[in-house]
């Protein structure tokens, strides 16, 4: 494994504010020579307000600062097997230094080398509050930085494509392969640790995929679909992905498939701020990604008016792809088009996901527990046509729990009730929309929580005491609020 060496490829004269262009020209450019590389990671100032470390057996569980991150994905087309190594470095911050927390979730993961040498466990724990279980190295490293290499490991191959119910990102139905990071903010360690050893939502950090396709057939052609910069290295079987370092373990999106078996759409969107935005859709049917492609046009025209210029530099989108179950990354998506509606696109769950490259993607939840504010948003103005009520039927949208680092289902329909009262309260000045659209501003590339959005809210609303009793009632729900 190629874990000593970071390596990443930018193209020349990036810097960290251009970066978001950098994966830009990768949708652009398959084979391009892509020249200088750019350094050291931002690190520990990206975590403002660290998750609480806690004990379990009997040492200090710390969560660490992942500096950078490498993994080698091998795809085996002929054996039907695809494994996984490599490995990342952590900085650890505290004094007395403490057991590194992290996330894999695939159970081959057992072991990592920590700093070339010792072989240690890696177990699973559960935090005090029970809100979260993830992986912990089981010994004490000290303050400093730390290479940890993890054993290789195979994906699980899924057994119903036409259920998902237990695809695990890999398939090789039909002498076929795909894979994909397909995350799901809704369930427990549904992100990038599903599939490769990551960190958690609040910790950005550069992130490099090498994917190596072997026996892939003639009829075959190999590629990677993504939002991060790609290099081909090796036409058909090798590609290197280098993820900007603002991304974090909710943003990348890597698919590879068999280009053979996908129609392709491409377009181009002029933001409102004058910049030239490539569009690409992809799936089965070339008649889904022609729509999509008319459909994305249309709804980031009107989600600009209300919103601002598109914050991305690039919207790439899979639809009805093996994965489908909708789902947002950086200037990406995956989206289900239902071919037999009377309007498709709207049931698409296309305008939801576009509303997260403002929400969720642009302006971004800095945990768990922070998730369903952009889902508020979101669903807000698309998934319902009619007004909800659920009739003082309400549950915390904000878990109590630091730890947890997924989404209540409730996010959607309570949380669309909440912006929907939101909008009548500051319907004097124009409703929620001027005042989300000052909210992107200010959070645009920046992570908020639930209390930064819920202080802009009190520092715009016209009647304080309303709005904080809107906020008890379908917020917390009567849970104690965290801070
Ligand atoms: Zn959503």
């Amino acid at each position: 494994m190629n874990t000593r060496a970071p390596n990443l490829t930018w193209p020349a004269g990036a810097g960290v504010a251009s970066l978001r262009s950098a994966a830009r020209i990768a949708m652009m450019v398959l084979a391009a020579a892509l020249g200088a590389a750019s350094g050291s990671s931002s690190g520990a100032s990206d975590i403002r307000d660290p998750t609480p470390e806690f004990k379990v057996r009997r040492k200090t569980a710390i969560f660490p600062d992942i500096t950078r991150a490498d993994v080698t994905l091998n795809i085996d087309v002929a054996a039907k097997r695809a494994t996984v190594a490599g490995g990342m470095d952590i900085e650890i911050g505290e004094a007395d230094g403490g057991a590194p927390l992290l996330d894999v979730v695939p159970p081959a993961a057992r072991f990592v080398a920590v700093d070339g040498g010792e072989r240690v466990a890696l177990i699973e724990v559960t935090s005090p509050d029970r809100g979260s279980v993830m992986r912990m190295v089981d010994a004490v490293l000290a303050k400093g930085v730390h290479t940890l290499d993890f054993e290789e490991y195979a994906l699980r191959e899924g057994t119903d494509a036409t259920t998902r119910t237990s695809l695990e990102g890999i398939s090789f139905v039909d002498g076929g392969f795909e894979f994909q990071t397909d995350q799901d903010d809704t369930k427990p360690r549904h992100f990038t640790e599903r599939f490769f050893p990551s960190g958690f939502e609040r910790d950005p950090y550069p992130f490099k995929v090498t994917v190596n396709v072997q026996n892939a057939t003639a009829a075959q052609s190999p590629d990677v679909m993504t939002n991060g910069v790609k290099t081909l290295v090796t036409d058909g079987q090798r590609f290197e992905i280098a993820f900007p370092e603002d991304y974090n373990t909710s943003s990348w999106f890597l698919h590879v498939i068999d280009r053979n078996q996908f129609a392709f759409a491409t377009g181009e969107y002029s933001t409102s701020d004058g910049r030239t935005v490539p569009l690409t859709a992809y799936g089965p049917r070339q008649a889904d990604v022609d729509l999509t492609i008319a459909g994305t046009k249309r709804l980031i025209a009107e989600i600009e008016a209300d919103y601002g210029p598109y914050p991305q530099d690039f919207f790439l989108v899979a639809v009805n792809t093996t994965f489908n179950d909708p789902e947002e990354y950086v200037g990406a998506a995956q989206i289900r088009l239902n071919a037999d509606g009377d309007n498709p696109i709207r049931r698409s769950a296309l305008r939801h996901e576009l509303l997260h490259m403002w929400f969720g993607r642009s302006a971004r939840p800095y945990e768990g527990r922070d998730g369903w504010v952009d889902e508020s948003i979101a669903a807000w103005r698309s998934d319902r046509s009619e007004p909800i009520e659920l009739d003082g039927d309400y549950v915390p949208l904000a878990y109590e729990s630091r730890y947890e680092r997924h989404t209540p289902d409730e996010s959607y329909d309570q949380g669309t009730e909440f912006s929907a009262d939101l909008d009548r309260l500051f319907a004097g000045q124009g409703g929620l929309k001027p005042v989300l659209r000052a909210f992107h501003e200010r959070y645009a590339d920046r992570f908020f929580t639930t209390e930064d959005y819920l202080a802009f809210l009190r520092e715009k609303a016209p009647d304080r005491a309303k709005l904080d009793e809107l906020i008890e009632a379908k917020v917390y729900a009567g849970a104690a609020p965290h801070h």
